[in-house]
């Protein structure tokens, strides 16, 4: 029996490992399918306060993992197959192993959706980007591609367009999901140029390491062309990990968890944090804080079961 399991070792996983660990509830971190979260897929950090020089994403998480190791969690490789909170104490299972814990918290984050490309996976961080907020800042003067039709890639390509030369923006059809004031203020923006229909068929340059150019294939003829950038935001949406809790857990319209009065979510003993919670700020210092506020949520709902 554990106090508390936490699911997810990205920056709010790993947080709440911290401050557990230093409440003495020897936290127990679930890796999940991808250990480390979104910081591990990223290069530079350079807005996590701390760090006037900035920090590499996969360096920042191995520092927070060694942090919370210090405070005595234990780390367990996996994701999660089966989650049972019906009762406490809540059921967790990984392919290997099973666990019984008084109160869980889920930190397991979001993925960027991708669009499924090999050049995609093998060049994020080196100029495919699924964060406009973080890496904006890099691409000063460049030219780049958003990728998408939706809000995020309409806030995306405004938000770049204050450091790149020009961004165009790249979406399959012709017609939009974002609202209307979000297309209009794009359009209005003369460093923004809209190419529509196209599919991003392939990024170049993987063998360089870096992106020299986009295949765009025009989804209504099939004809390709190539357009140079060096830089590709990818702008298609997220998929809050939440998959094993429905049912179980209230979630919004887009299968983002619920949570009240901190990091609560509707079934007691249960807390959230970070991105699987979050589709608003998604920042990995705003995921720190409410894998902190977990933590301390999770010792005061532990201390109470136990009379303390
Ligand atoms: P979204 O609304 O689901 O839009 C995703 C866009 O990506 C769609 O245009 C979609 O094309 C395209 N897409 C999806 N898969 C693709 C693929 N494999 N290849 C190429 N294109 C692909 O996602 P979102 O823009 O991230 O927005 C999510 C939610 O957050 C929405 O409710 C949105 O309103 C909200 N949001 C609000 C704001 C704001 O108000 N400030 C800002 C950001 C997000 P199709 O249209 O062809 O399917």
């Amino acid at each position: 029996m554990n106090d508390v399991i936490i699911i997810g070792s990205g920056c709010a996983g790993l947080t709440a490992a911290i401050y557990a660990g230093r409440a003495n509830l020897k936290p127990i971190v679930i890796d999940g399918f991808e250990p480390g979260g979104q910081l591990s897929l990223t290069t530079m950090v350079e807005n996590f306060p701390g760090f006037p020089d900035g920090i590499l994403g996969p360096d920042l998480i191995e520092n927070m993992r060694k942090q919370a190791e210090r405070f005595g969690t234990e780390f367990k490789a996996g994701a999660i197959a089966e989650v049972d909170l019906s009762k406490r104490p809540f059921k967790i299972a990984t392919a290997k192993d099973s666990f019984e814990t008084r109160a869980l918290i889920i930190a397991s984050g979001a993925s960027a959706r991708m669009i499924g490309l090999d050049a995609e996976r093998k060049l994020i961080g080196y100029g495919v980007s699924t964060c406009a907020t973080c890496d904006g800042y890099f691409f000063r003067g460049k030219e780049i591609a958003v990728v998408g039709g939706g809000d995020t890639a309409m806030e995306e390509a405004t938000f770049l367009s204050k450091f790149a030369s020009r961004v165009n923006l790249v979406h399959r059809r012709s017609e939009f999901r974002a609202s209307k004031i979000m297309v209009d203020r794009a359009r209005a923006n003369d460093k923004i140029r809209f190419l529509t229909p196209f599919a991003v068929d392939e990024i170049s340059d993987v063998t360089k390491n870096g992106v020299e150019n986009v295949t765009l294939r025009n989804t209504q003829t099939n004809e390709t062309s190539i357009l140079p950038v060096e830089g590709v935001f990818i702008a298609i949406g997220h998929e809050p990990n939440t998959k094993a809790f429905r049912g179980q857990l209230d979630m919004d319209e887009n299968g983002y968890l619920i949570t009240h009065d901190g990091s609560q979510t509707n079934v007691p003993g249960v807390f959230a944090a970070g991105d699987v919670q979050d589709h608003h700020y998604r920042q990995a210092v705003t995921a720190a804080g409410s894998g902190c506020m977990a933590a301390i949520d999770a010792e005061k709902f532990l201390g109470a079961l136990k009379g303390v």
